[in-house]
């Protein structure tokens, strides 16, 4: 629901008509017609294709990140493999994998699960490059939670690393964002990593 809202929002600040002509400009530079059967429709496409993977681009992502009281919970809380598809903001290329994002609560503050997978899909859905959008998904819990700590972990796969230039497949890009007792703690730090890995500290397994 809130997601169509902000699509409604979104697209008062996106402008599809110029997003169409610029594409028809680089169909025209590649050397293509861009008025043959197969393209003539791909302009407007590509514009409304484009409203809606970098629909994040105009909404503040810490809007409707609720905080809810609870004093039961001051343990490590993680959510790990949300998925993840964004732009990379050099090649306008994707790139795709997942987050993991843990994190502490201080006085028992938290805030939804899903709204963890919301803020990592609001800020993904822009022209990114995976270093900042690590560091924005830890910095904007950190400011709104005020939690002992968090941390993001994201790996994703390049499209402008596998399908150009160096053409390296396969390669996963690993990015760490890390704050309070997960930068200052070592044993905090490789409990989360185990848990990211989805084993259990102390070698037992799930
Ligand atoms: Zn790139």
């Amino acid at each position: 629901m809130s997601r169509n809202k902000n699509k409604k929002k979104n697209s008062k600040k996106m402008d599809l008509k110029k997003i169409e002509d610029g594409i028809r400009l680089v169909l025209e530079g590649i050397g293509e017609d861009p008025e043959r059967p197969g393209l003539k429709g791909t302009p407007g496409r590509v514009a409304r294709m484009m409203e809606d993977i970098l629909g994040g681009t105009h909404i503040d992502p810490a809007e409707d990140l609720e905080v809810f009281q609870d004093e039961r919970h001051d343990e490590m809380v993680l959510i790990r493999n949300i998925p993840l598809y964004s732009i990379c903001e050099h090649h306008l290329l994707p790139f795709a994998g997942v987050a993991h994002v843990a994190y502490i609560p201080k006085e028992g503050r938290i805030i939804g699960l899903s709204k963890i997978a919301r803020l990592v899909d609001t800020l993904a859905r822009r022209l990114q490059v995976q270093e900042r959008l690590t560091k924005q998904v830890a910095d904007i819990l950190n400011a709104t939670l005020n939690p002992l700590g968090v941390m993001v972990v994201i790996e994703a796969e390049h499209l402008c690393m596998s399908m150009r230039g160096i053409k390296k497949p396969k390669a996963i890009t690993v990015t760490s964002a890390v704050r309070g007792s997960f930068r200052n703690n070592p044993a905090t730090r490789t409990e989360a990593m185990m848990l990211i890995r989805g084993g259990y500290p102390g070698g037992r397994e799930s």
